[in-house]
């Protein structure tokens, strides 16, 4: 039978040794290919009869432990069975298998080789020997997985480092860290995250990491106010996990979130808590103190008194209600509950219905209000209930936040597919460092006059949901120190947006 000499053919017994001797002298090649590649000869039944010293040093079992044995010793689980099967099956007909394998050595740890099996065949075609030629691709495996865990990691919204766990050394830093860090930090060599959160030194960050490089836990998380280039610092959460990756070695993914909004709301939070219990408590107190009050009076017949308490405590009882709707508004929208039921109506007659609303307020600080085209009707489409509700929380913030005896003019205009209400006022106006949160829920410009004027900072968030649910929108000009004018655009026939009807 005529035999092939090619490394990737078969190689016959007879043949191969005479190519070898009579073109490089006898040993020359396998010396040559053995310095070079991690060598090893079985015998058709996969029994391992030669191993050369890369082999021995790869796999770090001895030569004697190795002899004898199959290559089974060194399976990893990376491998399906029909992988092993598709190289037996190869091998056994005669033809040179070529792939990459996962091999455990002697202490359990992963190692890649490419590998190229030879079997031998005799004069009838059959193997008598495996010859493995391999070599050593453990750290290209390791960087290609690296490059992949890489890209992932650069689709993370916040920062994100990998760190050896042994030097606590940044060997790897997603986008928004690099872009966040300075460059200078970045390529200093030895460069720590940790030393460079305020206050955080070497051995502080050790130990906060202590839980995770002894093993005592998979992750721990600590708060820390992070610089930013510039001088500037934002408080963060930062989360350091233990991650081993099956081709790599350990390593600590730390990330780092800004929480800076998340603190805002929890701010937000705490002072709505502060505002609500005092605005719960002021009615409350009132409304109590004015029905003891009616009592008494009754008692001694003295009408006047008794209509003057009664006024107090449904005005109270209005500004207490008004609170607990507002509540129970948010917690609508936040379950996506609120719902827009679209009619046909009159906005003038809406206004003019929001303007007698407040005017038991109005009457209380001698403001007065003006109105511009709300004689005639403007007929929209929307939900007429929910647009008063807004007309009248405009309204009343514009009186609560005007002057004695001021002026609250507002103007309903005709923008062709579009309608426009202005609400105007001659107050304080809004302080310029509060205008960019004021529709945000829980939030009023400042607390201590807010505070005096009453509210649940819940109102213009609301607006703002009302409004856009019918696909319009509400915006303010305001100069502190001046006066504010809150506008509000609707379509004449509002397009709901979708889930709201
Ligand atoms: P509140 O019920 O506390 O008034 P809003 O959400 O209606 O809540 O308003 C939020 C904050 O916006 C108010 O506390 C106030 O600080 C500011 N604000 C709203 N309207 C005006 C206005 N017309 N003039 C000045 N400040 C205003």
């Amino acid at each position: 039978m005529t035999q092939c000499y090619s490394m990737t053919g078969p190689l016959s017994e007879k043949s191969s040794s005479s190519y070898l001797s009579s073109n490089f002298g006898d040993g020359f090649l396998s010396d040559a290919v053995g310095q070079h590649a991690i060598v090893s000869v079985t015998d058709p039944k996969g029994k391992i009869t030669y191993v050369n010293d890369k082999f021995v040093d790869i796999s770090g079992y001895s030569r004697q432990e190795l002899i004898g044995q199959n290559h089974r010793l060194l399976k990893s689980a990376t491998h399906p069975p029909e992988f092993y099967r598709d190289l037996w099956k190869t091998i056994a007909n005669g033809r040179t298998w070529h792939g990459e394998i996962r091999n455990l050595n002697k202490d359990g740890e992963p190692y890649w080789v490419k590998a190229t099996i030879i079997p031998l065949l005799n004069d009838q075609g059959k193997p008598t020997k495996y010859l493995s030629i391999r070599t050593d691709i453990t750290e290209v495996k390791a960087a290609e997985s690296l490059k992949q865990q890489q890209s992932s990691l650069d689709l993370f919204d916040h920062q994100v480092y990998l760190l050896w766990p042994d030097s606590l050394e940044v060997f790897y830093a997603n986008r928004v860290a690099r872009e966040r860090s300075s460059s200078l930090e970045m390529e200093r060599s030895g460069y720590v995250p940790g030393l460079l959160a305020e206050g955080v030194t070497k051995a502080d960050f050790e130990a906060l990491l202590s839980p995770i490089l002894s093993g005592e836990r998979n992750s721990t998380t600590y708060y820390a106010d992070v610089p930013l280039p510039g001088g500037k610092t934002f408080p963060a959460e930062i989360t350091a996990q233990m991650i081993h990756p099956q081709e790599e070695k350990k390593r600590v993914f730390l990330s780092v979130r800004d929480i800076s909004a998340r603190r805002k709301v929890e701010k937000a939070k705490s002072e709505f808590i502060a505002t609500i219990s005092h605005e719960l408590r002021t009615p409350l107190t009132s409304i109590i103190g004015g029905l003891g009050l009616i009592k008494t009076s009754l008692l001694n017949e003295q009408m006047g008194t008794v209509n003057r308490l009664v006024e107090i405590s449904a005005k109270n009882a209005v500004r207490l209600k008004k609170l607990i709707d507002d509540i129970l508004d948010i917690e609508k929208l936040e379950a996506g509950k609120m719902r827009i039921h679209i009619r046909k109506f009159d906005l003038a007659q809406v206004i003019r219905d929001s303007v007698t609303e407040i005017s038991g307020f109005q009457a209380e600080k001698n403001v007065s209000v003006k109105t511009f085209g709300t004689t005639t009707p403007v007929m929209i489409t929307g939900d007429s209930e929910r647009l008063q509700q807004v007309m009248a929380n405009l309204l009343s913030n514009a009186l609560k936040f005007s002057h004695e005896g001021g002026l609250i003019e507002v103007r309903l205009e005709d923008e062709g597919e579009n309608v426009r209400v202005s609400i105007k006022d001659w107050g304080d106006g809004i302080e310029d460092h509060a205008q960019s949160s004021i529709f945000e829920k829980f939030v009023q410009s400042d607390m201590a006059d807010t505070r005096s004027a009453g509210g649940s900072g819940l109102g213009l968030t609301i607006a703002k949901e009302i409004v856009e649910k019918h696909g319009g929108s509400i915006w303010f000009d305001s100069e502190y120190g001046t006066g504010t004018t809150f506008h509000v655009t609707l379509k004449r026939c509002a397009v709901p947006l979708a889930n709201n009807i």
